[in-house]
């Protein structure tokens, strides 16, 4: 039998979709269009595609974009100088600081140079801590895309076996606390983990976001169980190059359901994007934020 597979790309289209209404409504009811700031500092092509894709998608959407581009060379002062000028723009409604930073920069001090209304990422401590408290927080968006994506195909969580492999700050600790406040059982993973495949075979939701290409394999997964690929690998093959993800794709005879790479969970992280800068606005302007 073959996993169901779960149309990050379908489900992510119906999201902007959803915020460009929105956005709409606000231009049209209260004369708002909500901003989005994207810093990138260097010239890293991964981050360079990243940028232009949200810009593009930001506008898209009917929200105003702003791209702000800094040489490699700039100095970490330079960078919080921008981020303290994007706070109090009030056209600015969420700011992006692109990483991987220069490796001269202090990345948790320039994240937290962000204010934390604004802080689309929800990389900053305060909104770390409002996320791990359970309270209303700005939500990293690639868990926050997961998450989207496991209600769509589970309805409740409650009491489900999620094991999470990788701890990252940026998707495997958020996605955690995601799981947690939705009743799941969360066991995380890394790579000091003993025995991972054991473990991994007693999820019923596996999430891989680990950076390695292919390393989960099929008899890591527990029959009918649902796996989210977090990961975005590019391999070079016959002189041209693919993007895969860390779960092998072979997994898909043992899954239940299976995001695939790409189009599983990487659009969703840009439709949350936009999805976090409409809160965003909302919450600055005291209007009524949507679902
Ligand atoms: P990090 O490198 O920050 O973290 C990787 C994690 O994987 C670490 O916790 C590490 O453990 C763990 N790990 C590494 N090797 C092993 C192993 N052999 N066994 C078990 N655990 C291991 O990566 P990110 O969290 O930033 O990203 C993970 C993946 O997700 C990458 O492929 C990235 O490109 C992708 N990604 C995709 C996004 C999207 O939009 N879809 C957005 C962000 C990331 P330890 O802590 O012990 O070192």
């Amino acid at each position: 039998m073959s996993a169901k597979m779960i149309d990050g790309r379908a489900f992510a289209e119906m999201l902007r979709e959803q915020v460009s209404l929105e956005v709409a409504r606000l231009k049209e009811n209260h004369g708002i269009t909500p901003g989005l700031a994207v810093i990138l500092v260097g010239q890293n092509p991964a981050s360079q595609i990243y940028v232009r894709n949200k810009g593009i998608q930001t506008k898209a959407a009917g929200m105003a974009s702003f791209e702000h581009r800094l040489p490699d060379t700039a100095r970490q002062a330079d960078v919080i100088a921008l981020i303290e000028r994007l706070n109090a723009d009030p056209t600015v409604h969420g700011i992006l600081v692109q990483l991987p930073l220069p490796g001269h920069m202090n990345t948790e001090a320039i994240i937290n140079a962000v204010d934390p209304s604004k802080d689309v990422d929800g990389f900053h401590i305060s909104n770390v801590g409002l996320l791990s408290t359970g309270q209303k927080a700005m939500v990293p968006c690639t868990p926050l895309g997961c998450l989207l994506l496991l209600r769509d195909h589970h309805g409740s969580l409650t009491g489900l076996n999620a094991v999470i492999v990788g701890r990252s700050n940026i998707v495997g600790k958020p996605m955690a606390q995601l799981l947690i406040t939705a009743d799941c059982t969360v066991t995380i993973a890394h790579s000091r983990t003993r025995d991972l495949p054991e473990l991994c075979r007693r999820a019923d939701i596996l999430i891989a976001a680990v950076g390695r290409p292919g390393m989960v394999k099929p008899d890591w997964i527990k029959p009918g169980a649902t796996v989210i690929d977090v990961g975005i690998n590019r391999i070079e093959e016959a002189s041209r190059s693919r993007l895969v993800g860390d779960v092998d794709p072979n997994a898909a005879q043992t899954a239940g359901a299976i995001t695939p790479v790409p189009g599983g969970v990487g659009p969703m992280t840009i439709a949350c994007l936009l999805a976090n800068t409409l809160t965003a606005c909302c919450r600055t302007h005291g209007l009524r934020e949507p679902d």
